[in-house]
């Protein structure tokens, strides 16, 4: 079974290719992955782990502009 993340609720998208992950139910397994097999990125656990996921794809290359990089120019 898959499901879709609502749309208010706080999660990192895949680091490798950007995409909202979704989430899939086995059994007592779940696993938040991105819909993009080709990334091979997962985050398996017995719950939905979203605090791992979104630790492990904390994007912190090229894309994220935090307000410290910005130079002020008047
Ligand atoms: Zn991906």
């Amino acid at each position: 079974m898959s499901f879709e993340i609502q749309k208010d609720f706080f999660c990192e998208n895949c680091k490798m290719c950007g995409t909202r992950p979704v989430i899939e139910q086995v059994k007592k397994v779940w696993t938040i992955r991105c819909p993009d097999a080709n990334c091979k990125n997962a985050v398996v656990d017995s719950f939905i782990n979203v605090e791992k996921w979104n630790m492990l794809n904390h994007y912190t290359g090229v894309g994220q502009l935090k307000p410290g990089k910005l130079k002020h120019t008047g």
